[in-house]
């Protein structure tokens, strides 16, 4: 079964009404065919207004949620409001939300089972620092942080979840993966999803890479065998995020 191409643009903590509304008038102006699935996640305050002008077959995702449906967690929002309010899609585990918010191994994939059991789908972040990657330990760790997510949802849970390979040294830096070290890692996974989850799991399961991903450098990494589509940042925010939702056109 041919994996449908995703594209995700998380425009993180950028934007304003006004820029955020502009970006979505352009997605809408492109005609995209629907062919690559694309999802975008603004800031949570703009996730319904995005949602009200964004075009389909175009998502909405949001950049984060929590493991609780309710209850007293101030700034936070479960996956059972993002699901009342029509959002169904999160992104969980991304770096900057591990580094920066202390969001652990077992914490992101507690969120993950939260997500996936409120009905939602997953963009899933896994990826190895740059000291990681030089000790050589990046299968290891990529791994670890899958075994996490694994230890608590269904194998079936894994038909709602894109897993995002991220390593940390690419994001935000300019400095992209080599296709080969995409595709090897991506291989890893998938390998992965082989030996832990399921054949289908592996054949079925979109991996798909991030880390200043742009117009340029997309069109190479697209074409690597274990690539199936990008989670776009800095881009995502500019008009060549069109050409890379194109990528594949
Ligand atoms: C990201 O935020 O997931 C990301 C990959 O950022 P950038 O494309 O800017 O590196």
């Amino acid at each position: 079964m041919a994996r449908q191409f995703f594209v995700g643009g998380n425009f993180k903590m950028n934007g304003s009404l006004a820029s955020i509304k502009k970006i979505i008038d352009d997605l809408n102006n492109a005609n995209l065919d629907g062919k690559t699935e694309v999802v975008v996640a603004p800031p949570a305050l703009y996730l319904l207004s995005v949602q009200k002008l964004l075009n389909a077959p175009a998502q909405v995702s949001a950049q984060n949620a929590f493991t609780e449906a309710s209850g007293a967690f101030t700034g936070e929002i479960s996956p059972n409001q993002l699901k009342d309010a029509d959002v169904h899609w999160v992104i969980l585990g991304h770096s900057e939300r591990r580094a920066l918010f202390g969001d652990s191994d077992k914490l992101v994939a507690d969120k993950v089972k939260a997500a996936v059991g409120a009905g939602l789908s997953v963009i899933a972040c896994i990826g190895e620092t740059l000291e990681e990657r030089e000790n050589g330990t990046t299968k290891q760790v990529v791994e670890r942080q899958l075994d996490a997510i694994a230890n608590v949802i269904q194998p079936e849970d894994w038909k709602k979840i894109v897993i995002a390979y991220e390593p940390v040294w690419a994001i935000g830096t300019g400095k992209v993966a080599t296709v080969q070290q995409a595709q090897d890692t991506h291989a890893d996974i998938r390998a992965w999803l082989e030996k832990k989850i399921s054949k289908e799991a592996a054949e079925t399961t979109r991996i798909i890479y991030g880390g200043s991903v742009n117009a340029k450098n997309a069109p190479e990494l697209a074409g690597a065998p274990d690539i199936d589509g990008f989670l776009v940042g800095g881009a995502s925010l500019k008009p060549e995020f069109i050409d890379i939702c194109r990528v594949k056109a």
